[in-house]
């Protein structure tokens, strides 16, 4: 299986790095080193902010109808090369495959949508309050040049979330992604120079985050920083936008609540709730977490989630039948042992996992704690992995009131038969996205953000075009 370096992409052309570093690229399912990515230097991040400021006046010029060819291009190229795309996100992250090419192909149909949802760009015409003759219009503009840095966990989602809407808003954008994960997304923004993209619209960038997010967010052509990360860079991130009066959509981290009432359809919650537990091993911000199951329900959900647990198939995820592959880096390993470590010290019960698997490479077993005290680390930090911790509860206000009692407000899960429960619990729960008796599912037309802690802004439907647009008013009296 090949694997390439990574190059920077400025002003339409794949660069070394102006002083020729590079970072190692492992893959987490063997530790080894299996390609190397540019990492940027001062002259390659001014190159990239002038190439975005010059794409900028080509793109806003664009009409939707040619910006949205050029996206339906792309997203057709993604199309037909998702094998050898999802071959390289597999082996730089660890997902299965097949989880790779459905992330993929998801992310074509969002680039489809946002595609055409630069048609719906519209402004008003508002009659005026006193004189008929003054025409009031509200005009909708591209922002300008957007800086854009994206995680590791979705190599190719996280930066189609941003660029396909951006890019339709009739944006040009810099993109900072992962150095963990840098082949995919190459693979991404070659798909979109092979379709057509004017030179300078988009430019990717890999090296020391903190000295990009640093350069970029404060540097006088960029207009809008949007992130996706934890919510401790997120708000340092939105602190530095803030002092140079950029606009900011922050789509941070999340704990989600998984509240499973008595009266709910069991073997529902289990059956959907594991698939998505273990789904990128843990890794997604909407990952359930904290499952508040009620005591009448609870020993049954538990074990029947243990079960599945114990039974996933771990491995690589490039072997057929992989059906967990391992954790996208060692940080991820050193927080599952510390979490766990904590939460059994507490008095949490180890139904299934709890250990490293092998000491090649990521894999950290898929974990079942049940009891877990709200007080252990686990139910309070976000967690990122395989683990999913359950506690009792007894009345819908107490599952209601530890949902909220984090700062985070991203997913959140709740099973009930009962139409009153389901009313208060969507009047109720503090999250930007509320899933009852079904699993996630994101759409690109559906809004996709957070509240609280969890960030600001949307990821998806017109919210997200919103986020790439100014709004002016200008009123014209005609004489
Ligand atoms: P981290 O907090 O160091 O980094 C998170 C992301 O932010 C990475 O992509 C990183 O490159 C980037 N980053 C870090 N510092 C930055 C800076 N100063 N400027 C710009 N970008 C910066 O942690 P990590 O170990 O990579 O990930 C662990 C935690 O991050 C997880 O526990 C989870 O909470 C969060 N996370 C969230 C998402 C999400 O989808 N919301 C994705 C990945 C990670």
């Amino acid at each position: 299986m090949t694997y390439p370096d990574t190059r920077l992409f400025i002003d339409d052309q794949w660069l070394d790095a102006a002083d020729g570093r590079s970072i190692d690229v492992h893959n987490p399912a063997t530790g080894q080193v299996i390609g190397r990515v540019a990492h940027a230097a001062r002259p390659d991040l001014d190159r990239a902010a002038e190439s975005v400021r010059r794409g900028f006046e080509v793109w806003r010029d664009h009409t939707p109808a040619r910006r949205s060819r050029i996206m339906r291009g792309a997203a057709e190229l993604v199309r037909a090369r998702v094998d050898e795309i999802a071959a390289l996100m597999t082996q730089e992250q660890g997902k299965p495959l097949a989880e790779a090419k459905a992330e993929i192909l998801a992310g074509a149909d969002i680039i489809d949508w946002f595609a055409e949802e630069g048609f719906r760009v519209y402004g008003r015409l508002v009659p005026h309050r006193a004189n008929p003759a003054i025409r009031q219009q509200v005009i909708k503009d591209p922002v300008g040049p957007v800086a854009a840095f994206t995680p590791w966990n979705f190599p190719i989602n996280q930066v189609v979330r941003k660029l396909a809407a951006g890019l339709a808003a009739g944006c040009s954008m810099v993109v900072k992604a992962p150095e963990e994960t840098p082949a995919s997304p190459a693979a991404l923004v070659r798909a979109f120079q092979d379709a057509g993209l004017p030179a300078g619209v988009l430019a990717l960038v890999f090296g020391d985050p903190a000295e990009i997010s640093e350069y970029l967010i404060a540097h006088p052509v960029i207009r809008k920083v949007t992130f996706t990360g934890s919510t401790a860079v997120g708000k340092q991130l939105a602190g530095l936008a803030g002092r140079h009066m950029k606009r900011v959509s922050m789509e941070l981290g999340g704990h989600a609540p998984v509240i499973i009432c008595e009266d709910a359809d069991i073997e529902l919650a289990v059956k959907t709730m594991s698939k998505a537990k273990f789904r990128n091993a843990g890794q997604v911000c909407i990952s359930p977490t904290r499952f508040l199951v009620h005591e009448g329900a609870r020993q049954d959900f538990a074990k029947a989630l243990a079960e599945f647990a114990t039974g996933l198939n771990v491995g690589d995820g490039l072997a057929e039948g992989t059906e967990m592959g391992p954790l996208a880096n060692t940080r991820r390993i050193d927080a599952m042992a510390s979490l766990h470590t904590d939460a059994v010290e507490r008095g949490a019960t180890v139904l299934a996992g709890g250990r490293r698997i092998g000491d090649a490479g990521n894999f950290w077993a898929p974990t079942v704690l049940d009891d877990v005290p709200a007080g252990a680390r686990l139910f309070n930090e976000e967690p990122f992995g395989p683990v999913a911790a359950i506690r009792g509860f007894r009345d819908l206000d107490e599952a209601i009131a530890e949902a909220n009692r984090l700062s985070y407000g991203l997913a959140g899960y709740a099973f009930t038969r009962s139409l009153s429960a389901a009313d208060q619990l969507t009047r109720r729960v503090e999250v930007g996205m509320l899933w009852v008796n079904m699993p996630a599912m994101p759409s690109a037309e559906m809004p996709f953000g957070g509240v609280k802690d969890s960030g600001y802004g949307s990821e998806g439907g017109p919210e997200a075009m919103e986020a790439y647009l100014n709004t002016r008013s200008v009123s014209i009296a005609h004489h």
